[in-house]
């Protein structure tokens, strides 16, 4: 693959580092960092004792629709950001802003680097539905 920019070469990095050296430990991908990945994340790290967590998101910071989408009138929906900033900061947890899965990171890329690869939200989902049938097409 073609590599755009340097944040792409130290993702990659980071994805050949990370699962190597801890092969044994689950390590979990999930793209998009919305509250469907923050509730995905927590109750992953929650049930299992030593899983890691690698969350990749487009934009440059967290939280999705509920930072940029809630209005500041809904001071209850925003309250969520607490608890998952609370999750952001375990030592289980990376939080990989500016990371455009599908242009920057394939998903196959993914799929290879992680036991697991969750993908949340409506444009997360339409990357797996592109991904499926271009896997289609191959056979
Ligand atoms: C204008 C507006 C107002 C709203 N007001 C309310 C409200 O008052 N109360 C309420 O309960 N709900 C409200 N909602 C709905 C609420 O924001 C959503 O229900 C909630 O954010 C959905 O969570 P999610 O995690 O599924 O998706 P999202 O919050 O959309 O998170 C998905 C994340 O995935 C990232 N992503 C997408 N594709 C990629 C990719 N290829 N690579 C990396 N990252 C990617 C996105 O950047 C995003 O951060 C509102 C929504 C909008 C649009």
């Amino acid at each position: 693959m073609m590599l755009s920019c340097g944040v792409s070469r130290l993702i990659v990095r980071h994805l050949r580092t990370g699962v190597a050296s801890t092969a044994q430990v689950p390590q979990v991908c999930i793209v998009g960092s919305g509250p469907a990945g923050f509730y995905t994340a927590q109750q992953i790290l929650k049930s299992h004792a030593a899983a890691q967590v690698d969350m990749y998101e487009k934009l440059p910071v967290p939280f999705g629709l509920v930072r940029y989408g809630v209005a500041p009138d809904h001071p209850e929906v925003k309250n969520c950001i607490n608890t998952f900033t609370q999750t952001a900061a375990k030592d289980r947890f990376t939080f990989l802003g500016n990371v455009d899965i599908g242009s920057d990171i394939t998903f196959s890329q993914l799929r290879e680097a992680y036991h697991a690869v969750v993908l949340v939200g409506m444009k997360c989902a339409e990357l797996s539905f592109r991904h499926m049938a271009l896997h289609k097409t191959e056979h």
